[in-house]
């Protein structure tokens, strides 16, 4: 592990800008990163929420639903995912769900009022024949109205075509952490392997979907530099999930220290600062963050989050339990159940 990191170069992030990217207020350094993370909270959450509400409605909540359509087996060495195939986590390998199952599962998502729907499959790459079949999915998935994402693995460019023809709106490939620490992380694979697959998904026109993970022992350094590399991505993800490690036994990482809550805020705060106009989505680890953690979270800048009881084979808060914190902070439209709370949707 290194302790100091370089700023993020174009050398470091080899994307290209596209027309239609979201307005990037950087190039970010990651000690610029690291200074933001640094300030007092109380001065860095203003500041987040004062760009937060220059950009997005202040109580719109985005609700995505995320099922694993093809569990467990993966080759990779990932050392946070219960799914990886040399772990010892109880997670049995399955083959991809069949697409009855798929769409009622999206159906259950929608009714319960998501507007996204993400599909992971545990593949480190997937062949050409995996990609038709998930583009079927895709196809039935989006005939229900609800956008698409699908996450993976490494996609070569063609295939990224090929998903964006079968009328998926993301792609989800996240980068993980700072790429002085992927090292110590994964070794079956390499940053510039995930940067690679990033290009090919804008290339194809396909909408970003990505983040990484905190709490898996990176110095406060990495996490800086992790948001230096999004940030600095051309242009950065519409859409950027910040996950808090699920300490899973039988993985590496399941004796990581736990992030301090307080620093996961923060996170999400310089999150929003650094990419004012991506949906900041709350992911893995939400369960143990507490309503009042997720309160502040919002407060950051945070306006997405995963939905549904489940997260790929992690839990997630039930259903019930985000409809009644949305409805206690008054958020997405729904009024506040506390008393003398804000009105809901005030600006
Ligand atoms: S994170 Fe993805 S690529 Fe890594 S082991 Fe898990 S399923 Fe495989």
């Amino acid at each position: 592990m290194s302790s100091t990191l370089a700023p993020a170069t174009a050398q470091t992030v080899q994307l290209h800008r596209r027309a239609a990217a979201p307005a990037a207020p950087g190039p970010w350094s990651v000690a610029a990163v690291q200074a933001l993370l640094d300030q007092p909270l109380l001065d860095l959450l203003h500041e987040a929420q004062t760009v937060h509400r220059r950009h997005w409605p202040a109580g719109d909540i985005e609700l995505a639903t995320l099922l694993s359509v093809k569990t467990g087996g993966c080759p990779e060495n990932c050392g946070y995912c219960p799914q990886a195939a040399g772990f010892d986590t109880g997670v049995r390998a399955e083959k991809l769900m069949e697409p009855d199952a798929v769409l009622r599962a999206a159906q259950a998502a929608k009714d319960a009022g998501a507007t996204r729907f993400c599909m992971g499959a545990a593949w480190r790459a997937p062949k050409d024949r995996d990609i038709e079949k998930v583009s079927a999915l895709i196809g039935a998935v989006k005939g229900l109205g609800l956008q698409t994402c699908a996450t993976l693995g490494m996609l070569e460019a063609h295939q990224a075509r090929a998903l964006r023809d079968a009328g998926l709106d993301y792609y989800n490939h996240n980068l993980d952490t700072a790429p002085e620490y992927y090292g110590d992380v994964v070794s079956t694979r390499a940053y510039q392997d995930r940067l690679d697959t990033l290009q090919h998904v804008r290339d194809a026109g396909l909408s970003v979907c990505c983040g990484g993970i905190v709490g898996m022992g990176e110095a406060p350094v990495h996490r800086a530099g992790l948001i230096a590399q999004l940030a600095n991505l051309q242009p950065y993800p519409e859409s950027v999930p910040i996950n808090s490690l699920v300490r899973v036994p039988g993985t590496p990482l399941a004796d990581s220290e736990p992030i301090d809550p307080f620093d996961f805020v923060r996170i999400i705060a310089v999150a929003r600062i650094t990419m004012p106009r991506a949906r900041v989505r709350l992911s893995a680890g939400r369960q143990q963050l507490g309503e009042a953690v997720q309160a502040l979270c919002f407060l950051a800048g945070a306006n997405s989050i995963f939905y549904g009881d489940k997260l790929l084979v992690t839990g997630n808060p039930d259903v019930d339990a985000d409809q009644r914190l949305l409805a206690k902070l008054g958020l997405n439209g729904q009024r506040p159940s506390a008393p003398g709370a804000a009105p809901a949707g005030r600006a």
